[in-house]
């Protein structure tokens, strides 16, 4: 451009899409060469070829048109502000919290932390797995349990998850699931939308007479208790576990970490096991270890049980194995046996979890260490008594005033509704539990003026107002002698060691630089879009409009989430043609188990309550089956063709077979092998006429917006991912958000949650009625930003990038399936099937010699043994898009050298790939290949290269020596 150029009209520039080109790393000079490669004309040529005609959208999305980013920041921020932020005394599992500034910079605001994925390569995953060991060690130490998992999707689902667990794991063949009365609201709603479908009765035990009634009969096979409960009590009874021992029965407890830092730990009740006491199974949530309440969510929780249980652990281990040089290295435990691998034998459908909130909560642990953790829940005990003293000075006798650790009830009588407006015009939240009851639970956030202000607020007319100073010489916490912790916790040295910031610096990014995330290389994963997650996107999710609020504040405190929700379920119906949207669930599999939930409750209100067959082709995802067992459908698996297409004439016989008891079907579109089936419309009308729904995973959604939609083409509910296709970060693992997409007439059996007064037809899947709500900003400002127009060149730009990655590499690894024209959809499976016979070469080999090369490899072995599935997204440039492809060609010669016998099967840079940089120092090299070869296989790398910090890591060594907590120190001497 010269500078003698006329300017554009001002309209043009002022309506310049400043973000669309930040988001697509493809400009139209790249198109034009990547078009010539692929051989079509244009990109309108390429996607009318790929996209069958029948199934286009009908219209174009109504959305807003795109809004630049400071634009869209700006109008979000409006939203943000008509949340109102009060100080909360609610509790109810969200308490208050400060995020350490080391860990919020450095960990929640870093992409080298967010924008990593689910640790299944092992090597480049160390330091993300290093966090969770110290996560899973901090839950075992607390809990006093044997062993416990990375992370769970919400305290709800841990106790949904582990009564399903137990119930699977005891002798006790009752029915009956005895629950706490005064357990967390929200955990009991979710456990019973859990147990209906299950046939399992869920009964609460509303008195200590009632419990101790229910105990002693035969009919159950586990109960819950909350410790401490919902309105502050700490009732554990002598004797209890090991009276439910005695039938065979399990002890689930749902503990509060900060209390078990006073606490005796549920798993060393009544002598713990060594007397046959102690729980079975403790859940929880670990919000209050730093992770902002975010109204609901993100949060990680946890998950810990004794030894006899581990092998049924739902969701995911990480475990401690050896690398090929016998040094110690981290791996996901049991991956061979993870849940969704056993599909309809799978005992729970959790993918996406929790990690980076897990990974935030072990920091915050890691910083403060057992001393620093033990001096904040003593504050909060010491507060706690000293609010309780100076309520009783002014005539409110907590009900349980003996036995507290940071909540206290008291009754608050005909004043409970004036005592609500006093503390609101304060911009104070109290919670009524009850009618007549207050309850005011206390965090780390609370101060001298707190309790000062609390006393103001209940004080009468004339009454002097207690003083802090006046309680304070020899106070006495709440907790009674018997019940208090003994045992030593986090004594490992992680915990006692980084207590300067500038060494939790340090440790944070010694870790950090471990691990390959996208902000160093691309992470080409079929099937999990690891697209751009944009900086302006991530802004608003720390804002303390955004993150503290509580979940179950009044609703007109909340009234900019409320927006934030209407808008978001608008924009994301239009982009997939239905009705109704709940944002609930927490995860893709959640999304699935409502949608199912759904269809189960159509049925049942049309008379039809025995459909319960579910189609699932075999190339489905693993959550699939995995969620129809769990609302107690059976699956019945559908054949695919020899081109990797749903096998019409299976389906239509599996469909007439089983037409009186077809509850729906289960397909994922385009299909998991990267392939835009034509018959899609012909196979949801063949289930229509047999009476089944149809289910539509949305996962590769991200080869569909502004395309088509499965709303129109014939889907009757969908789940989303927005952690894939709208851009929420993978975190390593988790969080997710999975909402659940139907047609009109299942609107009425979208989840609820009455907890929160959200009528709903199937009760609620998740502990916070918008879910992991605190991120939901991030889909919102994708859309605002990309506008319609944009979320379609994603779309186009994502297949047109797929296919180019398939033309380039068909004289080296065959696209195993593709349409009738030879192209595929937003993802190519790459067929290394025949390098065995030719060179011993696994899929395998390659990914992890593409570590070598400094890339994550693309989806392994899934949804076909010993290919891999590369899916670039729209986000990726064509300079890293060809260093990708350049890398597979290089190693493709690497593989022709072991086919000509150059090198040995069993020895080339393949087969012992990744290579550390120490094996390769090593005084003696025995390969017979060069170092230079074995490091720097193509030039670039001399520029900027990834090390891996472990040789490859042995999987069934992992396994047959299951250890999942911290290792001595002396081990990596
Ligand atoms: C990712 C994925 C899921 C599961 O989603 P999560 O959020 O991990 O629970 C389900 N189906 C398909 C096809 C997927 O790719």
């Amino acid at each position: 451009m010269t500078t003698s150029a006329p300017f554009p009209s001002l309209a043009a520039l002022e309506n310049a899409a400043e973000f669309q080109p930040r988001h697509i790393g493809i400009d139209a000079a790249d198109e034009a060469h990547m078009l010539s490669v692929i051989g079509e004309a244009s990109r309108r040529a390429l996607i009318d070829g790929i996209v069958p005609r029948s199934i286009a959208r009908s219209q174009p999305m109504d959305l807003p048109p795109a809004s630049t980013e400071a634009g869209a920041l700006a109008e979000l921020k409006a939203i943000a502000a008509k949340n109102q932020v009060f100080k909360s005394f609610i509790g109810q599992g969200y308490y208050g919290t400060h995020t350490p500034g080391v860990i919020l910079r450095n960990i929640l605001e870093n992409p080298a932390w967010y924008t990593a994925y689910t640790p299944y390569q092992a090597e480049i995953s160390q330091g993300r797995m290093e966090a969770l060991v110290n996560f899973q060690t901090m839950v075992t130490d607390l809990t006093g349990m044997d062993i416990a998992n990375a992370s769970m999707l919400d305290e709800a689902t841990a106790a949904a998850e582990a009564m399903t667990l137990a119930r699977r794991s005891v002798k006790a063949k009752g029915q009956r699931f005895i629950v706490a009365g005064d357990a967390h609201p929200q955990t009991i709603e979710v456990i019973r939308t859990r147990a209906e479908p299950l046939g399992i009765e869920v009964v609460l035990a509303d008195s200590a007479e009632q419990w101790n009634t229910l105990l002693a009969g035969d009919d159950y096979f586990a109960v819950l208790d909350q410790y401490p409960s919902t309105s502050g009590r700490l009732g554990v009874d002598d004797g209890d576990t090991v009276r439910v021992h005695a039938k065979g029965a399990a002890y689930i407890v749902a503990a509060d970490v900060l209390a078990l830092c006073l606490l005796k730990p549920p798993g060393e009740w009544d002598g713990g096991p060594a007397q046959s006491g102690g729980a079975d199974i403790v859940v929880g949530t670990t919000q209050r270890f730093g992770m902002p309440m975010g109204a609901g969510g993100p949060h990680a929780a946890y998950m810990a049980c004794r030894d006899a249980f581990k092998r049924s652990l739902p969701g995911r281990l990480v475990g401690v194995s050896v690398d090929v040089h016998g040094k110690p290295a981290y791996r996901l435990a049991l991956q061979t046996r993870e849940q969704h691998i056993r599909r309809e034998k799978a005992t729970s459908n959790i993918c996406t979890a929790q990690v980076l909130p897990a990974v935030i909560a072990s920091m915050y642990a890691v910083y403060h260490g057992p001393e620093g953790l033990t001096r904040i829940a003593q504050r909060v005990a010491s507060y706690t008594a000293i609010l309780s003293k100076g309520l009783a000075q002014l005539g409110y006798t907590a009900t349980h005033h003996d036995s507290a650790f940071d909540t206290l009830s008291l009754k608050s009588g005909a004043r409970t509704d004036e005592l609500l407006a006093r503390a609101a015009a304060q911009r104070v939240n109290l919670r009524k539990a009850w009618d007549e009851y207050l309850c005011i639970s206390l965090d780390e956030t609370t101060t001298r003026a707190d309790i000062a202000l609390l006393w103001s607020i209940f004080a009468g007319e004339g009454q002097a107002l207690p003083r802090v100073e006046d309680f304070e010489a020899g106070i006495e916490p709440l907790i009674p002698a018997a019940l208090r912790r003994t045992s030593a916790f986090l004594t490992h040295p992680v915990f006692n060691t980084h207590r300067s910031e500038t060494a939790m610096l340090r440790y944070i990014r010694q870790l950090s630089d471990k691990d390959l995330a996208l902000d160093r290389s691309m992470i080409p994963l079929g099937s999990c879009t690891m697209k751009l997650n944009a900086t302006s996107e991530m802004i608003p999710i720390t804002w303390p409009e955004f993150a503290q609020v509580h979940p179950f504040a009044p609703a007109d405190q909340l009234q900019g989430y409320a927006e934030l929700d209407a808008q978001l379920r608008a924009w994301l119906c239009q982009a997939t043609g239905y009705a109704g949207i709940s944002l609930q669930p927490n995860a893709g599999s959640q999304g699935e188990y409502a949608g199912l939930l759904a269809i189960r409750a159509y049925h049942r209100a049309q008379g039809q309550g025995h459909r319960n067959i579910c189609l699932i082709p075999s190339s489905a995802h693993g959550t699939n089956p995995a969620s129809a067992q769990m609302v107690g459908m059976q699956v019945v698996v559908t054949a695919c063709d020899a081109n990797g297409n749903v096998d019409m004439a299976d389906l239509k016989a599996k469909c007439e077979q089983h037409a009186d008891k077809l509850a729906c079907v289960m397909i994922t579109y385009p299909s998991t092998h990267g392939v835009f089936e034509t018959q899609v419309k012909e196979l949801c009308q063949l289930v229509h006429q047999h009476g089944g729904r149809v289910y539509v995973d949305g996962a590769n959604m991200n080869a569909l917006v502004g395309v088509a939609a499965p709303g129109e083409f014939g889907g009757d509910v969908s789940h989303l991912n927005l952690h894939k296709t709208f851009c929420i970060p993978h975190g390593g693992g988790g969080p997710g958000v999975g909402p659940v997409c139907v047609v009109e007439d299942l609107v009425p059996y979208l989840p609820g949650h009455t907890s929160a007064s959200v009528a709903g037809g199937v009760g609620a899947v998740s502990a916070a009625p918008l879910g992991n709500a605190a991120v939901l900003p991030i889909s919102w400002m994708y859309i605002r930003m990309m506008g319609p127009d944009g979320l379609q060149a994603a779309t186009e730009t994502a297949i047109l990038s797929a296919n180019y990655i398939s033309a380039r590499l068909k004289d080296h690894y065959p696209t195993l399936y593709a349409s009738a024209n030879g192209h595929v959809a937003h993802e190519c499976i790459l067929d290394l099937r025949g390098l065995k016979d030719t060179s011993g070469v696994m899929a395998e080999d390659v990914a992890k010699r593409l570590i070598d090369y400094g890339f994550h490899a693309p989806t392994l072995s899934f949804p076909v043994p010993n290919t891999l599935m590369v899916e670039p997204t729209e986000s990726e440039t064509l300079f890293e898009i060809d260093r990708f492809i350049d890398a597979m060609i290089a190693i493709r010669e690497e593989i022709r050298q072991i086919e000509s016998g150059a090198w040995p099967r069993d020895d080339n840079p393949l087969k012992n790939a990744p290579h550390t940089a120490e094996s390769l120092l090593a005084a003696d090299w025995p390969r017979g290949y060069s170092r230079e070869a074995a490091a720097y296989p193509v030039a670039a790398l001399r520029q900027a290269k990834y090390w891996s910090p472990v040789g490859r890591v042995d999987n069934v060594y992992g396994d047959r020596n299951l250890f999942c907590s911290c290792l001595p120190v002396s081990d990596f001497a």
